[in-house]
């Protein structure tokens, strides 16, 4: 009997297991003219580059006249899946404002940024200052406006995520996460990405042009981040895509780009063998560790650099992926040491599945002969 209600647990846990899905959104803000314009360019072509889908917060009064930004816009909106979102009319608070005055704002912005980029089709809201109320909601659904992006310290949810507004808050970044713009190793930001996807099986990372500007070594960790973020086994979304199921293919052009989890245990696709690169020189990793630098490890490729501890705060994350290398291509084991993101974290569903199929088998063997 015992076998029976310990069987049955088990495969209703890996029929759990097996419909798991996750997704991640990133959304860059304060995107505006003449202002931190190369930042802003070189942050959208990471992406570009990466293949990674990215949604960015244009504030409509300021955006309009700066051709170099409108004209790079136009064409990276159009070939890419880079989603054009609101973002204010003056980057104002708009719990400020009766519901007509919201209505109104909404409204204007959305026929100020179609002047520059006709094809927007603006269904997403992110709120600056992350700020709303029921007001925002009642103008967003009838202007049919159809997604919020606020964050998690404002709009916690639980959601159900049905129409006519889907909220999607920020739970993970790129910066500090205090108002004060300042980048953060690729490395906290995936631990905020998986702490988010634990609970509510979705994140969305906010990005600003601010922490990238002049900062060669921030650009080089949203290249690791975008990176890391194809090895989790996730689904990558525009925000406004969020919500539909990974079967249903969107009505726009752009649809949600799906990354194996698979990768991250084998090594057997692209992204995993750039990993095997890290492992190379994994050697230069152990001088990361020394100076608490651990960038070195991080990236093998500029292992070089491991001596001079350009960066040493990032190191954990360099680790983590140099063991990620290692299952890859077998040559990332000099890597080793101090992990914080171990390949368990990275995407826990996947690892636990396979053994817990053969559980569930010998559960069902027992079930049915013993
Ligand atoms: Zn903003």
């Amino acid at each position: 009997m015992k076998y029976k209600i310990i069987g049955s647990l088990m495969f209703l846990y890996g029929l759990m297991l097996e419909g798991e899905t996750c997704k991640i959104a990133f959304r860059l803000d304060d995107i505006q003219d003449f202002w931190l314009g190369e930042a802003q360019r070189q942050v959208i072509d990471k992406f570009v580059t990466y293949d990674v889908p990215l949604t960015i917060g244009v504030i409509a009064n300021f955006f309009g006249s700066d051709p170099q930004i409108v004209s790079y816009l136009q064409n990276v909106t159009t070939n890419y899946p880079i989603e054009v979102a609101e973002h204010g009319w003056n980057h104002e608070d708009f719990t400020h404002y009766s519901y007509s005055e919201q209505y109104n704002k909404l409204n204007q912005s959305r026929f100020r940024i179609r002047q520059s980029l006709p094809q927007a089709d603006l269904v997403t809201f992110i709120p600056p200052f992350n700020a709303f109320n029921a007001e925002t909601l009642s103008a967003m659904s009838d202007l049919g406006y159809t997604h919020l992006s606020s964050s998690v310290g404002i709009d916690s949810g639980p959601f159900s995520n049905t129409k006519p507004i889907y909220h999607y808050p920020v739970g993970a970044s790129t910066d500090s996460f205090n108002n004060n713009p300042v980048g953060v190793p690729a490395s906290r930001t995936l631990e905020q990405i998986q702490t988010q996807i634990q609970t509510y099986g979705w994140s969305v990372v906010m990005l600003h042009p601010q922490e990238f500007n002049n900062n060669t070594t921030m650009l080089f960790e949203l290249s690791i981040l975008l990176e890391q973020v194809r090895t989790l086994g996730c689904s990558l979304c525009l925000l406004r895509y969020m919500h539909l199921p990974p079967d249903i293919f969107p009505e726009g052009p752009f649809p949600c780009v799906s990354t194996s989890g698979q990768s991250t245990q084998t090594g057997t696709t692209g992204s995993t063998g750039l990993t095997g690169l890290t492992g190379t020189t994994g050697s230069t990793g152990s001088t990361g560790s020394t100076g608490s630098t651990g960038l070195t490890g991080l990236t093998g490729t500029i292992g070089s650099t491991g001596s001079t501890g350009l960066t040493g705060t990032t190191g954990s994350t360099g680790t983590g992926k140099g063991t990620t290398g290692t299952k890859g291509t077998r040559v990332g084991v000099t890597l080793a040491g101090a992990s914080t993101i171990r390949p368990d974290e990275e995407s826990s569903a996947n690892v636990v599945e396979a053994p817990l199929r053969w559980i569930v088998l010998v559960m069902l063997y027992l079930y049915f002969f013993m």
